[in-house]
């Protein structure tokens, strides 16, 4: 009799009906209905069924776990893939919202950039770039913009450096430069650090595929499902308190981006020093003159840059105001300031329309170098924070640092030290 009803009738059934529902209806049933079903009848649906539930349907949260990884960004996809793959099977990632990669993580420009002015930085983002599949990456190279002051000549430097350990750039000249984005014919520059290797990330897909390798490592993965406490004993993490139920375990990773420092005074630990800054993107609608080959163009030291997106470009001021953490809110000024900048650095882009806009948050540490390592003050209180605005680049370091950290195996890179989070304790 069932069969015969439509969907949303279905859904609408009371759970004691829904209960004696057959297999063949039960997997046609949409997501919210299935997500809704009591036990009974989640235990009886067939495994194609059982595949599409949400994860915090799809597994009620277990009693303990070796980790808890509390943050589904690219700070703790990445960390419990890395997880997975040293071999520990016995992970738990939980997320606040109902879906991974909610906040900074799927708000950024998804730009894979390998030259920094930081030497240290520099090195993790490039060892971290070669580990980003090449699935999830288009391969357009880059164009860093130099004028000539003294943030372009320490880039410059920072470049020399790169292409001695090997990275394929190299500072062209001003014409060469316009040749590749004619747009730059007219922009305010002198030579520009071109980088062949560098590339737009597929930011979905690459965090997919972090929580798919450590889901076929054993690792499980909770939405909506938000850390509310930490308990300790004698000096050591022992439980997690969620939103969904007490897990007992003796590693904690906080990876919780603009809200680490948030998930440290839930263990009873100070903040280290970090800000969220919100930084806005635009994107314009379809331009004739793009060419979606273009490789990705940034200015640092007039603070703007801008790549191919779905027809036209996506636009950035490299604005950076400090916010508290929380879903960043617009602010429309915004959009007088991009104008502004690209009107003076580079005419022909300006006066560009805007098809849709956003900002996201960039946490940054004092010393602008990611957080990653044992807090000393806590054992078993692991932190991957701190990822700024190269969090998505810099992920697959990021988690093989942590995992390394947190099983005691593993390469000890020479930058552990430069970003362990003792150095600010
Ligand atoms: C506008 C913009 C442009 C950017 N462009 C680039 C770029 O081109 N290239 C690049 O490499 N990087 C870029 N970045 C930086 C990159 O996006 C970040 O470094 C990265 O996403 C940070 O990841 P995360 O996992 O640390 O933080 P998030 O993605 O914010 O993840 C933290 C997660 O923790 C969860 N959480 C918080 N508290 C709790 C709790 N109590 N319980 C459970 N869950 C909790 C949150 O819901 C959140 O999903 C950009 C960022 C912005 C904002």
């Amino acid at each position: 009799m069932f069969d015969g009803l439509p969907d949303s009738a279905r859904d609408r059934l009371p759970d004691s009906a829904r209960d004696r529902l057959p297999d063949s209806v039960l997997d046609r049933l949409s997501d919210s209905a299935r997500d809704r079903l009591p036990d009974s009848a989640r235990d009886r649906l067939p495994d194609s069924a059982r595949d599409r539930l949400p994860d915090s349907a799809r597994d009620r949260l277990p009693d303990s776990a070796e980790v808890v990884v509390v943050g589904g960004g690219f700070a703790g996809a990445a960390t419990l893939s890395a997880l997975a793959e040293a071999g520990v099977r016995d992970c738990l990632l939980i997320e606040a919202e109902d879906q991974p990669g909610a906040h900074s993580s799927g708000l950024n420009a998804g730009l894979l950039r390998q030259v920094v002015p930081d030497p240290v930085t520099g090195a993790v983002l490039r060892a971290s770039a070669s580990r980003i599949p090449g699935a999830h990456r288009k391969p357009v190279g880059s164009l860093l913009l130099l004028a000539d002051g003294e943030a372009d000549r320490a880039l410059a430097g920072a470049a020399a450096e790169a292409a001695a350990a090997g990275l394929d750039c190299r500072v062209v000249a001003r014409a060469e430069a316009a040749r590749a984005v004619p747009p730059l014919a007219g922009a305010a520059f002198d030579r520009a650090i071109a980088t062949a290797s560098d590339a737009v990330v597929d930011v979905h897909g690459l965090l997919w595929e972090y929580l798919r390798a450590a889901r076929d490592g054993g690792a499980r993965v909770a939405t909506g499902c938000r850390l509310l406490g930490v308990e300790t004993s004698g000096g050591a993490v022992v439980a997690a308190v969620t939103s969904l139920g007490r897990v007992a375990t003796r590693v904690l990773v906080d990876a919780a981006g603009a809200w680490a420092n948030g998930v440290a005074g839930l263990a009873g630990l100070d903040p280290l020093p970090m800000t969220p800054f919100r930084r806005h993107l635009a994107v314009t609608p379809p331009v004739p003159f793009v060419d979606p080959g273009w490789p990705f163009v940034w200015h640092a030291s007039a603070g703007w840059y801008f790549r191919p997106e779905v027809g036209g470009l996506l636009l950035c001021a490299c604005d950076e105001d400090a916010a508290a953490p929380g879903a960043a809110v617009r602010d429309p000024a915004i959009l007088e300031v991009l104008a502004t900048k690209l009107a003076a650095g580079a005419p022909a882009l300006a006066g560009l329309a805007v098809k849709h806009w956003w900002a996201g948050l960039r946490t940054i540490t004092a010393d602008g170098r990611f957080a990653i390592g044992p807090d000393p003050r806590l054992s078993g209180f692991f932190w991957v924070a701190g990822l700024g605005g190269h969090g998505v680049t810099g992920s697959a370091a990021a988690g093989r640092l942590a995992a390394a950290a947190i099983t005691g195996a593993g390469a000890d890179p020479a930058w552990r030290t430069a970003l362990a989070p003792g150095r600010f304790l």
